[in-house]
């Protein structure tokens, strides 16, 4: 298939390929959709093994920050780049800076930070060269760690689950299986805790499960134990993919509802957990807490805004499932039939004459 028929077929307005061989970068800047808002998604860095894999990757995971934003509700379109190299031994100040130069060109069209392989220097560098960055040290106005933004997102998503499966606003007296204890799982854990939940946590790091124990005095599992565990909730903060065929077989659990990016290991396992009565929180929606932060520094950052906002989460995950109600189709499919529906009708929206500003005509003084 011909890079137009792909981007025909998953909606991409624009592929960018930028290059300059002193500097040693490759990278190709990939935007999904503009209708809402600039195409906001990080830079991963990584030695690809072929640039139609570096392609797939920048095209996949932009459309999936499309469909992240749209569901928060922020004005954000959806955008992904990558550089093909190797982050342990070709970074340096000129291949960050000249990526810069190339994002400054599109004029805002794409916001970038970071993601796997990039860190907050190197992000530092692009910012010598570009306003259009995000994800900055808080020296330079940026907002910092995202962990404890999307877990307290993530809490809301589990109230909603709660709400929706039990018919209760509580915690209390239920049980959940959490998967990793790194930013986000542990910052869960923490709320959890506090909400007087039984937490059982497990992470593949034994110092992290440790600290956790003796930090929070929760219950450890094996990390090959966690899906076994006799919990109500199951809440996925670790790698993608943990719903499969071998986990689903072995899960007793009611809701799955967790940080993890990509939790489906294919989008038919959403509409088998649904026939098992599984109630799933889709992950672009649950776990929408980390963009929300970063939409909030675009704006001037506030803390306080960002947890605010990320509690809205609650609610869009209710409107997810009322949708998913009403249609009886699994919450995977009502999550992006709620995207498709708000990118149509904000393109009729914007599509709306407002003024003469909008388009100048002759007659316009210039
Ligand atoms: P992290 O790297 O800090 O933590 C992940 C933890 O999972 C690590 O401690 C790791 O040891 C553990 N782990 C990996 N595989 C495991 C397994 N099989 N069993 C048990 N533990 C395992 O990452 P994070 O920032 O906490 O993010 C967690 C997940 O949430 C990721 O999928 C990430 O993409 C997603 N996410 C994070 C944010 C954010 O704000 N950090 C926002 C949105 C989504």
């Amino acid at each position: 298939m011909s890079y137009f028929d792909t981007m025909e077929e998953m909606g991409h307005e624009q592929l960018i390929f930028c290059r300059m061989q002193e500097a040693g970068l490759r990278a190709i800047i990939a935007i999904h959709d503009t209708t809402l808002g600039p195409a906001l998604g990080g830079t991963r860095m990584w030695p690809y093994a072929s640039e139609e894999e570096a392609i797939g990757d920048a095209l996949r995971l932009s459309r999936g920050m499309t469909f992240k934003a749209t569901a928060a509700g922020l004005n954000l379109g959806g955008g992904k780049a990558v550089i093909i190299g190797d982050p342990k031994s070709q970074k340096s100040e000129a291949l960050f800076r000249a990526y810069g130069r190339f994002i400054e060109s599109l004029k805002g069209r794409f916001i970038t930070g970071e993601d796997v392989g990039i860190d907050v220097n190197d992000v530092e560098y692009m910012f010598m060269e570009t306003r259009y960055v995000c994800g900055l040290s808080k020296a330079h106005g940026g907002g910092g760690d995202p962990a404890p933004v999307t877990a307290l997102g993530v809490l809301q998503g589990i109230k909603a689950c709660v709400a929706e499966r039990f018919g209760k606003s509580s915690l209390r007296d239920l049980t959940l299986a959490v998967q990793g204890l790194g930013s986000v799982g542990l910052a869960l854990a923490k709320l959890l805790h506090s909400e007087g939940a039984r937490v059982v946590a497990t992470d593949l790091d034994e110092e992290k499960r440790q600290h956790a124990a003796s930090a929070l005095g929760i219950d450890l599992v094996q990390p090959e134990e966690i899906f076994d565990v006799p919990a109500e909730i199951f809440a996925p903060c670790a790698l993608g993919a943990v719903v499969n065929d071998e986990s689903l077989a072995r899960m007793r659990f009611k809701i799955i509802a967790g940080a993890a990016n990509n939790q489906l290991a294919e989008n038919r396992h959403g509409l088998e957990l649904h026939r098992r009565g599984i109630l799933y929180a889709p992950d672009y929606v649950i776990n929408a807490g980390g963009m929300i932060n970063v939409f909030v520094e675009l704006e001037g950052y506030d803390r306080e805004r960002a947890l605010r906002m990320s509690r809205g989460i609650f609610y869009n995950l209710r409107r997810v499932f009322q949708i998913a109600r009403s249609e009886g189709i699994p919450t995977n499919e009502a999550a992006d039939h709620l995207v498709e529906e708000r990118i149509k009708m904000m393109r009729h929206l914007r599509g709306m004459y407002t003024g003469l500003h909008q388009v100048r005509y002759r007659w316009e003084t210039r």
